[in-house]
């Protein structure tokens, strides 16, 4: 067939064995509309689809490629580990090397162990918490994702620090009974929280950059009040750093607030792009953890052979001096760029960043909690996103989702990512 879309061809082919044709929902193009596209390959800063149209990558894999696609010294990696077995199942020099690296790199950190997945990783560090401080209650806030574990996946409940419901089916509201879902960067409702059930609360898990409402900081306030009621009533402070780990700095969003967690989570970039997560804290608390403790935690592929190469040659290069200095540069310009250009065409416009994660609003200020970011105009967001899809740059495709740039986006994308963005702001509706 001459001309035949090829996404088109594989979406359909895909939706007739995988259920939305996906294998992670945001990825269906669901909210945006229009048909996903099929990636053939990557390289550095570009992907291609299925008929070879190129774009610039916004999304590098949802937050690990922060070299870019296929950094030599990472294949290179992947290639010679790959060629020593694929898993073995039992420990391998590697695992230490991995931890080794973590923990001289994030400091509230004595112990890690490794996982498979971000929701892995949250749900074990949730496990542990409520093991360690023998209590039920958790805390977490609207718009935080942690991975889909059953006891996270809630929303608020009706009231001011009421428990929350299920968001999923299948998730028996006996299991989410004991989540407390609160306001991000609303103070007076976590102070409310803590009187009323301090003393039952095993832990509060917060991405305090958020990148799952598109990109909300914790006000420096908030994050120092969250810290100080979980010192005060014995509660665990967990940062979900999956997200952020390695991608707003080397020393994760705790580097970036100042602020030091008990435990905290860790996915995405430590992987390189393969399959890899962790937790840890304090040597006390993770020594809770089977085969010294009570507390059950275990994976088939934990710490697996090539993900580990993978994560350990990513950590080689982005502890180099200047790493996030020159990433945080690159982001901040792509950023002041797409703010002049909307300013110019006398947009409502708003964007933020940190080390090479940004967000952007189709609102005048940066927005500080969930349902202020879901007030953005929909319409807007969609003609905004297939615009820029058109002209070759690829966003996430829904607008509570954060961007990410790599070490391989050079100035000339960044430029013409901006240009893009100017000629469809032109052009919104
Ligand atoms: N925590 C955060 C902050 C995340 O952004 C994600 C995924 O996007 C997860 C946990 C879950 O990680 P995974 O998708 O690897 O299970």
């Amino acid at each position: 067939m001459l001309n035949a879309d090829q996404n088109d061809i594989l979406f359909e082919r895909a939706r007739a064995v995988i259920p939305g044709g996906v294998n992670s929902p945001v990825r269906a193009f669901k909210a945006v509309g229009g048909t996903p596209r099929f990636i053939r390959r990557a390289e550095g800063a570009y992907f291609w689809d299925a008929n070879d149209k190129r774009y610039i990558d916004y999304i590098g894999s949802w937050g690990p490629m922060i070299l870019g696609h296929g950094h030599p010294a990472v294949v290179e990696a992947v290639q010679k580990a790959v060629l020593e077995g694929f898993s073995y199942g039992a420990p391998t020099e590697r695992e230490i090397e991995l931890a080794e690296a973590i923990l001289a790199l994030v400091p509230s950190m004595e112990m890690v162990r490794l996982v498979s997945s971000g929701t892995e990783a949250a749900m074990s560090a949730l496990r542990l918490a409520r093991g360690a401080t023998g209590r039920k209650h958790i805390i977490k806030f609207e718009g935080c994702y942690h991975g889909h574990a059953d006891a996270l996946l809630v929303k608020a409940g009706s009231g001011l620090a009421t428990f929350g419901h299920p968001t999923s089916a299948g998730v028996p509201p006996e299991v989410t009974q004991h989540t407390l879902v609160l306001e991000y960067n609303n103070i007076a409702q976590l102070e409310e929280a803590f009187a009323l059930h301090g003393n039952d609360i095993a832990c509060l898990m917060i991405e305090a950059i958020a990148g799952n409402m598109n990109f909300v900081r914790a006000t420096p306030a908030f994050a120092a009040r969250c810290r100080e009621l979980c010192t005060q009533h014995g509660a665990l402070l967990v940062f979900d750093e999956v997200m952020t780990g390695f991608r707003v700095g080397l020393h994760g969003a705790q580097g970036v607030l100042g602020i030091t967690p008990d435990l905290t989570v860790l996915g995405k970039v430590i992987g390189g792009g393969m399959p890899l997560a962790a937790f840890g804290g304090p040597r006390a608390i993770m020594e809770q953890l089977a085969p010294l403790g009570p507390v059950y935690q275990a994976g088939t592929l934990s710490g697996n052979p090539v993900a580990t190469a993978c994560g350990l040659a990513t950590l080689k290069e982005i502890a180099k001096p200047g790493f996030y200095e020159a990433l945080g540069k690159k982001t901040r310009s792509l950023v002041d760029g797409l703010k002049a250009a909307a300013a110019a065409e006398g947009l409502p416009f708003n964007a933020d960043s940190e080390g090479g994660m940004f967000g952007f609003f189709l609102m005048k200020e940066l927005p500080q909690n969930y349902a202020t970011v879901m007030t953005t105009d929909n319409a807007k967001f969609n003609a905004l996103f297939h615009g820029l899809l058109d002209r070759g740059v690829y966003i996430a495709p829904a607008l509570y989702e954060a961007g990410f740039v790599s070490a391989a986006h050079g100035d000339d994308d960044i430029a013409a990512t901006i240009d893009a963005a100017r000629q469809v702001f032109r052009t919104l509706p």
